[in-house]
């Protein structure tokens, strides 16, 4: 069954998880000219609906250029080894700590074997580092490392639209990444949180769960009080 998928601005769209008895994540895909990149993958067992949601769009998987992972947790990562079979040309980016355990089909963060399915390993064509900027067709992310729901978690804070495509590190409503996983960290995300909560965003883009088009600062904010209060 096709996923949903929402228009956020030209050119970038938002395939809404599909949540149930199993994990999956929020994917988000950028047009760039004839090509387009995805910010998550979702997890594995949902890859045809995934698929069918690009092919709604005009787009096919030849056009993928690039997938770019917040973090490499199962249900955002679990369809990379799919798309890299049908894509042509596709690179993954990661951040430099998930992506060496990912090139060495290392499962510590990944947590496949409690989900069902181990990662075989998988080549990093670029592991992406604070303060690097991605630009995919109009739009320009900078990379902010926050970490505390895993080692590596990455945010991407996009300027000119003060959107923030931000995985596992904070959702709506006052929600915010767990912290029991390995490398998870309670303190450490409070911080993650406190720097993306001076941010101007407008436009939240979480991993789970809906999406703001206005006032994301405010839902950071939240998250903020409630992990100070509970973390
Ligand atoms: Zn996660």
């Amino acid at each position: 069954m096709v996923k949903t998928v929402r228009k956020v601005l030209d050119g970038f769209y938002w395939i809404m998880a599909r949540e149930g008895m199993l994990p999956d994540s929020n994917i988000f895909l950028v047009q760039d000219e004839d090509r387009f990149v995805l910010f998550d993958a979702g997890i594995h067992h949902f890859f045809t609906d995934t698929c069918q949601a690009i092919s709604e769009l005009g787009l096919n998987l030849k056009q993928l250029d690039r997938l770019i992972l917040t973090h490499t947790h199962l249900d955002h990562s679990g369809s990379t080894p799919e798309f890299l079979r049908d894509a042509k040309d596709c690179e993954v980016w990661v951040s430099e700590e998930e992506g060496t355990l990912l090139e060495q089909g290392d499962d510590t963060i990944v947590l496949g074997s409690m989900l069902g399915q181990r990662l075989p390993p998988i080549s990093i064509a670029k592991k992406l580092q604070e303060g690097d900027v991605i630009t995919v067709g109009n739009y320009s992310f900078k990379v902010l490392h926050t970490p505390g729901h895993s080692a590596g978690s990455l945010c991407f804070f996009e300027p000119q639209q003060q959107l923030l495509i931000s995985g596992d590190v904070v959702f709506r409503h006052g929600s915010f990444g767990r912290v029991d996983f390995p490398t998870g960290n309670g303190a450490v995300l409070k911080e993650s949180i406190a720097r993306l909560a001076e941010l101007p965003v407008e436009m939240l883009l979480p991993g789970h769960m809906g999406i703001a088009t206005k006032g994301g600062k405010r839902e950071i904010q939240l998250s903020l009080q409630f992990a100070r209060q509970v973390l």
